[in-house]
């Protein structure tokens, strides 16, 4: 590394010694890394392909108020997403205010009274259960008489086959599958593991619905869960998809049939994806599409990154440093709440924005312990960002994710453990 550069880290507070353990890390990932933008080679013609092929102007980029009849760009954009996703149809729309909404939307729009939804592959991400109606909530899908199945996984991970063939029946109409693993331990699941689950189901029942919650998954392998036969992906545009510029909206890519219900959900019977004006946001959500394969390489290098500097300090980490992602979220378990505070405060003093404040734990509404949040991004919530949270209760773990660029992702990790050095919490970096 040049002197110039080593003297830009120490300006910035990184140690000579952390500085040195990174670099060391670094060099051992370069096979990993070139993976990665390789990936995001394949990924970044493929976006260009469907921009070009569905002839984006500059007449795209401005919007429409109002009504947003004939809204060419939002329009367009949705046929481009279509393309990216090899789907039928797409619907595209700041008025999709985030992931759970797009969730919802995809959900209340297939699903009728007495239809049954299955989940195969466990508990669904949080703020399903309150959309499903797993935890009473006004406005479930329970309310309006959809009833809920769930299988689990097995212990190792493995879909449970034979319990999901028991539990597909008459009235099962939908199923959703959560790619990334979120906030739970089991692993995230591979598209080609996506597809063995759908082909299965519909080997049963080839009419059954089959959507995924794509969140966080986009962009990190070549093919998505539509290339696999998912009838549906769903996602946020405030993380990878939206490529950091999109400030707001959700997406649902699938069968012109699915993506048909709804758009008449979300605006009405009737009027379907005809009106929603998209004002001055389209230029974001091109430009934040036309990055999101650069910038969801950037996330996945700074969690590979991350698992491997905590993994040989002797932190247990999920994915572990070795194993291939499907998704760009890393968990480091520090077994203490100062390591779980120092690592997010570290996190945060990274930040381009309100990096100067320090963030505490709190009571957060919904949450059974304390909890706290290292966000200082530019789209407030943004998870594609350098972000990072952790409940403070055990086994003392943090979710990590997010960083716009490698560089960034870079240095916060290196500002997390510095500031886990500063306290005492690490102590040797080269054991
Ligand atoms: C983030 C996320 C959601 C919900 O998205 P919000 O935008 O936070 O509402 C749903 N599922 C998964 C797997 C997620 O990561």
């Amino acid at each position: 590394m040049k002197k110039e550069l080593k003297e830009q880290y120490a300006a910035m507070g990184i140690s000579k010694e952390v500085l040195s353990y990174g670099e060391k890390t670094e060099k051992a990932l370069k096979g990993r890394f070139e993976e990665i933008d390789e990936t995001a080679e394949y990924n970044q013609l493929k976006v260009l392909r469907a921009m070009q092929e569905h002839k984006v102007g500059e007449a795209c980029l401005s919007g429409t108020t109002g009504y947003g009849y004939n809204d060419l760009g939002r329009d367009t954009l949705e046929k481009v997403y279509a393309s990216v996703f090899h789907t039928e149809d797409a619907l595209v729309r700041p008025q999709i205010t985030c992931g759970t909404h797009a969730l919802a939307l995809a959900l209340m729009s297939n699903l009728r009274p007495g239809d049954e939804l299955l989940s195969p592959a466990g508990k669904p991400y949080d703020t399903l259960e309150e959309v499903i109606g797993i935890r009473p909530s006004k406005g479930s899908l329970k309310e309006y008489g959809i009833s809920y199945r769930q299988v689990d996984l097995l212990p190792d991970g493995g879909f449970d086959y034979e319990k999901i063939r028991e539990a597909i029946g008459e009235r099962t109409r939908l199923v959703t599958i959560q790619r990334s693993k979120g906030y739970q331990t089991r692993p995230t699941f591979s598209v080609a593991r996506i597809g063995e689950l759908i082909g299965f189901i519909k080997k049963i029942k080839p009419d059954i619905i089959c959507m995924v919650d794509n969140c966080y998954g986009e962009f990190v392998e070549r093919t998505e869960p539509t290339d696999a036969g998912a009838d549906m992906a769903v996602g946020s545009l405030i993380k990878n998809p939206g490529g950091g510029l999109a400030p707001i909206g959700g997406y649902i890519a699938g069968k012109k049939e699915c993506v048909e219900n709804a758009a008449f959900r979300l605006t009405s019977p009737g009027l379907g994806r005809e009106v929603g004006a998209s004002l001055g946001i389209l230029r974001s959500f091109y430009q934040g599409l036309f990055l999101a394969p650069t910038v969801t390489a950037a996330a996945l290098k700074g969690a590979v990154f991350a698992a491997n500097i905590y993994e040989k300090l002797g932190f247990p980490v999920i994915p572990d440093g070795q194993e291939s992602r499907h998704d760009i979220i890393q968990a480091v378990t520090f077994g203490t709440p100062e390591g779980v505070t120092a690592f997010c405060q570290g996190i945060q003093s990274a930040a381009p924005v309100d990096g100067y404040v320090s963030p505490e734990p709190w009571d957060m509404p919904g949450y059974d312990a304390k909890v706290i949040m290292a966000a200082g991004a530019f789209v407030s919530g943004s998870s594609i960002e350098l972000s990072a949270d952790g409940p403070i209760k055990p086994p003392y773990a943090v979710y990590f994710q997010g960083g716009l660029t490698w560089q960034h992702a870079k240095f916060g990790i290196l500002k997390s453990l510095q500031t886990l050095v500063d306290r005492g919490i690490v102590s040797k970096l080269f054991p």
